[in-house]
C-alpha cells in the first residue's frame, strides 16, 4: 500500500470515483501532526476529490478538497473533545464541525469554523 505519511495511505486520501489523489504535503504533514498527538487511528470520510465528485457531495465551488488542502476526518464519539481541540491548536484555517465527522482544511482564510 502506498503511503503519503506515516499513517495515511494514498487510497484512503484519493477521489472515490476516480481515484485521483493530489494531496499538498504541507496538508498531509498538518494532518500526520494530527494523528501523532491524538495518538488513535482516524479514519477519513473524505480526502481529495475531482470536481465532479465534490459536485456530487454538494461540495463548495471552492472546496480545498479539489486541491488536496483539506480532509475529513470521522469523529471518533470518546475523542471528540481533544479532537476539535487539536484542529484548532494546530491553526488549520478551516475547522468544520459535524455530527459524525469534521473537516480541516490549510488554504489561504485563516481560522474559518462552521456546523455542517
Ligand atoms: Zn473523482
Ligand atoms: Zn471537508
Amino acid at each position: 500500500m502506498e503511503m503519503l505519511t506515516r499513517n495515511f495511505s494514498r487510497d484512503e486520501m484519493a477521489c472515490p470515483c476516480c481515484g485521483a489523489c493530489d494531496m499538498t504535503s504541507e496538508f498531509m504533514t498538518r494532518l500526520q501532526t494530527f494523528r501523532d498527538l491524538l495518538r488513535v487511528p482516524v479514519a477519513i470520510a473524505s480526502g481529495f476529490r475531482c470536481e465532479a465528485h465534490n459536485r456530487e457531495v454538494g461540495g463548495s465551488p471552492e472546496s480545498m478538497h479539489l486541491t488536496g488542502q483539506a480532509a475529513d476526518p470521522v469523529i471518533i464519539p470518546e475523542q471528540r473533545h481533544r479532537m476539535i481541540e487539536l484542529a484548532y491548536k494546530l491553526e488549520f484555517s478551516g475547522v468544520g464541525l459535524g455530527k459524525s465527522k469534521f473537516h480541516l482544511d490549510t488554504g489561504p482564510v485563516r481560522q474559518r469554523s462552521w456546523g455542517y
